[in-house]
């Protein structure tokens, strides 16, 4: 019952009195993903095991017991000036304040299992109650290639993982992912909510997916190649049943519309939120698109 009376009152009014406005958005090409396979065998003694999915040979370096405050004012001098494109930026950037550090050489064909655990004479149990000093662990992927950091955008992708233990039992997941830009900007990666069949297998968390990595980049846009893959597996929007779903709305994430649907909503059909934002997942559509809506200035100031 209360599904419809949103679409009702939205089709008496005429299109342009919904003030949603169009996000720009940038595609780049992310080099980086990182997944957790097996995140129920996590555990500070047990250790971690880590996958990284690269496009370019990289360097993972994991950092346990990293600072949280030194992680932050790392990636605010990334901003400013000192950019972190490899190990020892970070390292320099942290002051060293970490307790343990392990290295691995990934080549990009390389999807390995990469073993990662404190050693038994760091002799630590747990990082003390919550809320905490350090974190965990903190995962770090640079490229290893001089020549590939001037191809890319993204330099550098910093993992902070949840690893349970004695005093926080919440299971193993990656609590914030940043991308780092050449340029000095970072951003938080998130994943994408798709209303289709391609949702996350429920075991798995932020980036557990291989395929999830590549659709969920939120701000810094999808990958060419990703566009066929959304339409292969996610056809049905949630509201005509038919359509493509090629829009995701902010701030909720849910990528649930398709392009003729998207504009009657000014909450998100799934959540219900007001929708501040939104943005199409297929870049191309925007040609298809009626020109008033895209050729005026940006952000919506056509409505
Ligand atoms: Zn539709
Ligand atoms: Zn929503």
């Amino acid at each position: 019952g209360w599904d419809v009376p949103v679409i009702l009152r939205n089709s008496e009014e005429t299109e342009s009195s919904v003030r949603v406005s169009k996000k720009h958005m940038r595609q780049v090409k992310n080099p980086f993903g990182l997944e957790i396979p097996h995140p129920a065998a996590v555990s500070i003694t047990k250790g971690i095991t880590l996958t990284a999915d690269c496009l370019e040979d990289c360097i993972l370096t994991c950092y346990w017991g990293c600072s949280v405050q030194k992680l932050h004012e790392a990636l605010q001098k990334h901003v400013y000036c000192f950019r972190i494109k490899t190990p020892q930026a970070l390292e320099d950037a942290l002051y060293s304040e970490y307790i343990y550090r392990q290295q691995y050489f990934i080549t990009k064909t390389d999807k390995e299992e990469k073993y990662c655990q404190l050693p038994e004479d760091a002799q630590i149990a747990d990082f003390g109650p919550v809320p905490r000093s350090r974190y965990p662990l903190v995962a770090l992927l640079t490229l290893a290639e001089e020549e590939d950091r001037e191809i890319y955008d993204i330099i550098s992708m910093v993992s902070v993982i949840h690893i349970p233990d004695e005093s926080y039992r919440l299971s193993c997941r990656i609590l914030y992912q940043y991308l780092l830009l050449a340029q000095g900007q970072f951003h938080d990666l998130k994943q994408l909510f798709m209303s289709a069949s391609n949702s996350a297998p429920p075991s798995s968390t932020a980036s557990g997916e291989s395929s999830t990595d590549k659709s969920l980049l939120e701000k810094v846009g999808l990958a060419d190649a990703e566009s066929e893959l959304l339409e292969e597996n996610s056809k049905d929007c949630v509201v005509c049943q038919n359509g493509t779903v090629n829009w995701v709305l902010l701030p909720c994430r849910h990528a649930c519309l398709c392009d003729g649907c998207v504009k009657y909503f000014q909450q998100c059909p799934m959540c219900r939120q007001f929708v501040q934002e939104s943005f199409p997942l297929c870049s191309k559509k925007e040609q298809d698109e009626p020109p008033q809506v895209f050729q005026g200035a940006p952000l919506g100031a056509d409505f």
